[in-house]
């Protein structure tokens, strides 16, 4: 069997060698809709879209050569690009389910992913039922006769908790069920599903793959058989094109991939070390910190993590989570993560300040850590945290 290629290789290469006119960078197939040079050619296209150019909201050759890498870098016989993960996830699960069916959802995951299933499929007759999902047995016990997907997202990223991927697809594949799994956090860097037995695996794009907060994309991958099934019944009817534009930034970004992931890994493990040593935090949730509960699991199944985690506060004052979030510098005040920069994202923003905030989620700070001086990044953490009592 020929070995895997490099990540460089994918990231660097890979389909790159004939490109038009001997150009390095990839050309941009800015065009709708491709032509036939006879009745015959036309006809073989429109019988099978999935394999030739016809219509841009189909195939792209721009697209087409960045979908080879994401599903190279997901050990993956196929990908799929779609206009934000939004729309890779709801595609995914879709594709997998039919009216009466059932589907277990990890109760942490994204919050449109979680409207997904209470909201949207609920109009279809679609049931579901939340799991935490810690133990591989929680989705056991959730089996029901009409469950025909699991969904997964590991680590959650705002709880950060883990699911033991290769025990939760021995569990489905024994009951004929689907997995479906958001890889995001972890990169394909640092974590392939699919080698663990994972059928489908889905990223905002948006995040690190994009990795420089300048687009919003998705990415699908999976065998040759889910991919094309998902393209035939959902990507063309509902029309989640992406932009050729977008494919290729996301080709240019990709480029630095593996030189970016272990630089917020090292850089979040030294601001968690910073956060578990200061007075002012009572605890830090990250799955490479130290004497994390879930640390063994994390490192059984990821390479590395990401730099995006949470901590919590001591503080339970809201004054005082308003002052240490407006006393930052370094850090932006935003949703998202995944690119250059770091950002702090206060649980507490969600709500108003006459509503009640939930006791877990007060004192609730999620940080991305991104790609400055490590050293900085604390010192500014460090300032903002002596403000506050
Ligand atoms: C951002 C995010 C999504 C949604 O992706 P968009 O590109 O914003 O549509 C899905 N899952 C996770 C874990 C995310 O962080």
């Amino acid at each position: 069997m020929k070995s895997k290629p490099s990540v460089s290789e994918i990231l660097h290469h890979m389909g790159e060698d004939s490109l038009p006119l001997n150009a390095v960078s990839p050309p941009i197939f800015q065009t709708s809709i491709f032509c036939f040079e006879s009745f015959e050619k036309f006809q073989e296209a429109l019988a099978d879209e999935s394999s030739h150019f016809l219509y841009s909201r189909g195939n792209n050759p721009t697209v087409n050569l960045c979908e080879s890498k994401l599903a190279a870098l997901e050990h993956a016989d196929s990908a799929k690009l779609v206009s934000s993960g939004s729309a890779a996830i709801a595609l995914s699960i879709l594709a997998f389910v039919k009216k009466g069916d059932h589907v277990v959802m990890v109760e942490d995951a994204y919050s449109w992913t979680r409207y997904m299933v209470t909201d949207y499929l609920s109009r279809f007759g679609v049931e579901h039922t939340f799991v935490e999902g810690k133990d591989p047995r929680d989705f056991e016990r959730a089996i029901k006769s009409n469950t025909t997907l699991f969904y997964l997202e590991s680590p959650t990223t705002l709880t950060f908790k883990l699911q033991d991927l290769k025990a939760v697809a021995r569990i489905a594949k024994v009951h004929g069920i689907k997995t479906v799994i958001d890889n995001t956090w972890a990169t394909p860097i640092f974590q392939n599903p699919i080698d663990l037995g994972i059928d489908v695996v889905v990223h905002s794009a948006s995040k690190y793959i994009g990795g420089n907060s300048d687009l919003v994309a998705g990415v699908i991958a999976g065998s040759m058989e889910d991919i094309n099934h998902i393209f035939n019944t959902e990507f063309l009817p509902l029309g989640p094109a992406p932009d050729p534009f977008m494919a290729w930034l996301i080709m240019r970004n990709l480029r630095t991939l593996h030189i970016r992931m272990p630089v917020h890994f090292e850089n979040a493990k030294k601001v968690c070390r910073f956060l578990q040593d200061n007075p002012k935090v009572e605890s830090v949730l990250y799955p490479f910190a130290a004497g994390y509960d879930q640390a063994d699991l994390a490192v059984s199944q990821m390479r590395g993590g990401s730099g995006l985690f949470s901590f919590m506060l001591k503080t339970r004052s809201r004054d005082d989570v308003k002052l240490f979030v407006n006393s930052l510098h370094l850090f932006k005040r935003a949703v998202s993560w995944g690119g250059y920069e770091s950002l702090v994202f206060p649980a507490a923003v969600k709500f108003a300040d006459d509503q009640e905030i939930p006791a877990g989620k007060l004192p609730l700070i999620r940080l991305h850590i991104g790609l400055e001086d490590a050293d900085e990044l604390i010192s500014d953490l460090k300032q903002a945290l002596d403000k506050i009592s």
